[in-house]
């Protein structure tokens, strides 16, 4: 145990402390969350909207910009932005306004929009694949992508890495046995009783020796991989990893399938196109119209055509890719308006310099506080990381993560006006965060290491 490490009375003793605080001060979204109780599991919509640290979950009354206001008439500097789905902003003008518009003209027809012609040209231009297809979410398109892979290659395996998320996609829920090197079902995973692990080889990021292996059988329909992880933690890419990576699967015919859903940070068009990976397929959820329920999967004209005559030999009927509002008229019309006015340069030239004046302003106070923790950045994104090197795969996570005291800086943020992604310290600036936004995390994370000290 490191001698800076903060003892675990400490902290327990801070965590009281801080519900104390949310509890006083949010006397609003605690009655909700009682009176919620009468009809939701948990008393929220959703099950993980209870994951976050503290007494109760913060009640919305509106978001807009970079701000969120809760029932108690709080204001919030949001820097997780719905986990990436309003990375360019709660409610931007152009999205509203084409949301607003289309709202009067029919939500859903299943039938292709006027919108089609030019969304489709705007998707390549950001993302740079030619042939697209629809999805409600990034964990229906990652789905959908499964599915073609093994369907054009004829191969039954599909390769992740350990620490992957894809969404609730059962395939990729699944982890390594780092003692035996199998994959095995990941073991919070709730009804599951296919042996799905079967068919699913996972590898630890960053080993291409381990990448290799696992192709060599020719058996691997494709590699679905965030180019950098994000959901354990944030683990960037050796240098040099991707090329060599994306060259073992070309050579043992295994489709390079990117998942962007949050590597969309990086810079316009994503992690993939920024460092011209050439992927077989993309995929983007969340923030890719705004945040408004929409995903896209986007492939190489030789990929759709293998697409094509995959579909062609299949009898007809029900292929198990699609759902019924994939691709609806709103979606289409919030998809087109994000792509022209969100997915620009002048946006990400902005968020990437205020995430980098939030990077500079972390690690000088970890230095000046002499705490030997690490801030590691994608783009518009970064994570503050108790473990004093970036990691590289998700075993270091594991060993070194302090589950604790995340929870702790997340509680002490809340109750202080600053949001971040809960799970673990992430913090994403959009178009509308402010350098203001900025000195107000940093103040109270001036605030947070004099707490530790004491
Ligand atoms: N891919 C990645 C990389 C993600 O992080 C997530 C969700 N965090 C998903 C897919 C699934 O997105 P959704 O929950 O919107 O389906």
């Amino acid at each position: 145990m490191n001698a800076l490490a903060i003892p675990s009375e400490r902290l327990a003793a801070l965590r009281r402390q801080e519900s104390e605080r949310f509890v006083a001060t949010h006397p609003r979204s605690m009655a909700q969350a009682e009176a919620a109780r009468a009809h939701f599991l948990f008393g929220v919509p959703l099950h993980w909207m209870r994951d976050w640290p503290g007494p109760a979950t913060l009640a919305v009354e509106r978001a807009q910009g970079a701000a969120l206001f809760c029932a108690d008439g709080l204001r919030y500097s949001d820097f997780c932005l719905g986990d990436t789905g309003a990375m360019f902003g709660h409610s931007p003008e152009p999205l509203a306004q084409a949301i607003a518009q289309q709202a009067e003209r029919g939500l859903t027809c299943m039938l292709p929009s006027t919108h089609t012609v030019a969304v489709g040209e705007a998707l390549q231009r950001v993302f740079g694949l030619p042939v697209w297809q629809l999805a409600l979410s990034a964990s229906d398109a990652n789905r959908f992508l499964l599915r073609w892979a093994r369907a054009t290659t004829g191969r039954p395996q599909v390769l992740v890495f350990d620490g992957c998320y894809h969404g609730a996609v059962d395939d990729t829920l699944v982890d390594l046995d780092v003692a035996s090197g199998t994959t095995v079902r990941r073991p919070s995973l709730l009804g599951q009783v296919h042996n799905h692990h079967a068919h699913t080889r996972v590898v630890p990021f960053n080993d291409l020796a381990a990448l290799e292996a696992a192709l060599a059988r020719h058996d691997v329909a494709c590699l679905l991989a965030e180019p950098a992880l994000t959901n354990c933690g944030l683990i960037p890419p050796n240098t040099g990893y991707w090329p060599v990576a994306r060259e073992l699967c070309r050579r043992h015919g295994t489709l390079f399938v990117m998942d962007e859903t949050h590597t969309i940070s990086t810079a316009l068009g994503g992690y993939a196109r920024a460092h011209g990976l050439e992927p077989d397929a993309v995929v983007v959820g969340k923030a890719v119209a705004g945040g408004l329920p929409c995903a896209v999967y986007g492939v190489t004209t030789a990929l759709a055509q293998r697409m094509v005559r995959a579909k062609e030999a299949a009898p007809e009927g029900h292929s198990g890719i699609g759902t019924t509002l994939s691709g609806n008229a709103l979606a289409m019309a919030a998809l087109e308006a994000a792509l022209t006015h969100l997915h620009t340069e002048a946006n990400y030239a902005h968020m990437l310099a205020i995430a980098a004046l939030l990077q500079d302003g972390l690690v000088k106070r970890l230095r000046a506080a002499g705490r030997p923790w690490t801030v590691t950045r994608l783009g518009a994104r970064l994570e503050l990381q108790f473990m004093p090197r970036t990691p590289r795969h998700a075993q270091d996570v594991r060993e070194l993560a302090q589950g604790e005291l995340e929870s702790l800086t997340h509680l002490f943020m809340l109750n202080r006006g600053v949001l971040l992604t809960p799970f673990h310290n992430m913090m994403l600036a959009s178009p509308a965060t402010t350098p203001t936004d900025v000195e107000r995390l940093l103040a109270v994370f001036d605030e947070l290491l004099v707490a530790l000290a004491d």
